[in-house]
């Protein structure tokens, strides 16, 4: 909310902040400065005394004048010399001051007006300005009720601001809410706004995209779903008929196409398996919760790894405590990660467990080629490999990522890969708090 309304209010007192010295400018330039205006009526007496009295009297009579006005009055008349006037005064106001304008100094609330053009009011008069100081110019109020004007004009425009915003914040509110619960695999969430929201529109396409990215999405499963399991019953025939097509044969050429073909049958079998447990998971299945030791569960992870190379270490600091987790279906996750981190690393896998701002992180990193940048997101797709693990013989079906991500978030948690200071990739399960 804060963000939208201050943006917006900003952008309105710039314009209006703006359009002020624009007014102002164009006032000054059409109809002349509206402060010099002031001053001039503030000035208007001594103006006065100068025009209508001093210069009233005969040519002789002049100064003596001038110096009768001097001493009744509180305000400085100075008579200097047309040069030093000219210098005191900038370039756009010498043209008036030689015609015998008088030309304001707001700033320095004095006006300077030329004695007279020709000379007749005493020797040398044409040469010498009357420079009249101490007016009682004063701006300020002027500037102050600008200024009033201005901040009453920001908080008149605070309000409708303010309530612009907010219809507008809780519409988008709603609809990031319901983008957040979209992404995280929520896939019923909908905005659902009323017809008269600012945002409707908006809100009812996002909400009839989600409607049509749920139906592909499910069908998609039901599909893959319906596909592995009826799978299952050829492959079992397969597997039965194999064994007895083995028995029976003779010939050692045949019983090696025979075991040949048992492989492959045992590679479908365990593809439809792992297809079979990824539907699962999607189908929101409840979880068997239980109270999980973090430390224990690295452990176990480690013990259920198949025998070889390289050396895994655990490290799991005493702190990390416990989660609230289905323990089969972590552990399978934590297994996956283990089991391609054996796959790829040179000779280390480190594995560790610790407790940071309130949640579990667990990280299975290896001194292996590594995960490139662009592809740290897309091994956690379904099938997905990268090219390296075609040619080796251990690759597999490229559903182990996606398995383990999918356990991970079910648990509320997330699963990352980035670098590991080990040199590989460094797999991190980020789990709430136990
Ligand atoms: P697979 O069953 O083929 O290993 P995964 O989903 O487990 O499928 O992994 C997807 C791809 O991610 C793998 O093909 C491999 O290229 C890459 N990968 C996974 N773990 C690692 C790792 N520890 N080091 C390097 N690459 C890895």
């Amino acid at each position: 909310m804060n963000r939208i309304f201050f943006r917006f209010f900003m952008l309105v007192m710039l314009s209006i902040t703006a359009a002020t010295f624009v007014i102002y400018f164009a006032m000054s330039r059409l109809f002349g400065d509206p402060l010099e205006d002031i001053a001039r009526r503030q000035s208007s007496a001594q103006i006065f005394l100068i025009e209508q009295y001093v210069d009233a009297a005969p040519a002789d009579e002049w100064l003596a004048r001038l110096n009768r006005v001097r001493e009744v009055s509180g305000t400085r008349f100075d008579l200097i010399p047309l040069p030093k006037a000219r210098s005191f005064l900038p370039a756009v106001d010498l043209g008036a001051l030689d015609r015998g304008e008088v030309v304001l100094d707001v700033e320095g609330k004095s006006f300077y007006r030329r004695v007279d053009l020709k000379g007749e009011r005493y020797i040398g008069s044409e040469d010498d300005v009357i420079h009249v100081q101490d007016l009682p110019i004063d701006v300020s109020l002027a500037l102050q009720m600008e200024a009033v004007r201005y901040v009453i004009v920001a908080l008149a425009l605070l309000v409708p601001i303010a309530l612009w915003s907010r219809s507008h914040w809780q519409g988008l509110q709603s609809l990031s809410r319901v983008a957040d619960e979209f992404g995280a695999g929520k896939l019923s969430a909908r905005a659902h706004m009323q017809a008269s929201a600012s945002i409707y529109p908006l809100a009812e396409r996002i909400d009839h995209m989600a409607d049509r990215i749920e139906a592909l999405l499910v069908s998609q499963k039901n599909l893959l779903h319906s596909v592995s399991h009826e799978l299952r019953t050829p492959i079992a025939r397969l597997e039965f008929a194999l064994e007895l097509l083995d028995a029976k044969a003779l010939d050692p050429a045949l019983k090696k196409r025979i075991a040949a073909m048992e492989g492959d049958v045992l590679e479908l079998n365990s593809l439809v398996n792992e297809l079979l447990g990824m539907a699962r998971l999607d189908s929101e299945q409840a979880l068997y919760l239980d109270t999980v030791d973090v430390a224990a569960l690295l452990r176990s992870a480690k013990a259920a790894l198949p025998p070889g190379q390289p050396v895994v270490g655990v490290d799991a600091t005493p702190d990390a405590g416990t989660v609230e987790a289905d323990a089969r279906l972590l552990g399978r996750a934590l297994s996956n990660l283990l089991r391609n981190a054996q796959k790829y690393a040179a000779s280390t896998i480190r594995m560790t467990a610790r407790r940071e701002a309130g949640r579990v992180v667990l990280a299975v990193e290896d001194d292996g080629p590594g995960i490139p940048v662009e592809e740290r997101e897309r091994i956690f797709e379904p099938f997905y490999r990268l090219d390296r693990s075609r040619d080796r013989a251990t690759g597999g079906f490229g559903l182990g990522l996606s398995i383990a991500r999918k356990a991970v978030v079910r648990h509320g948690g997330s699963l990352t890969v980035e670098a590991s200071e080990l040199g590989g990739a460094r797999f991190v399960v980020v789990l709430p708090q136990g």
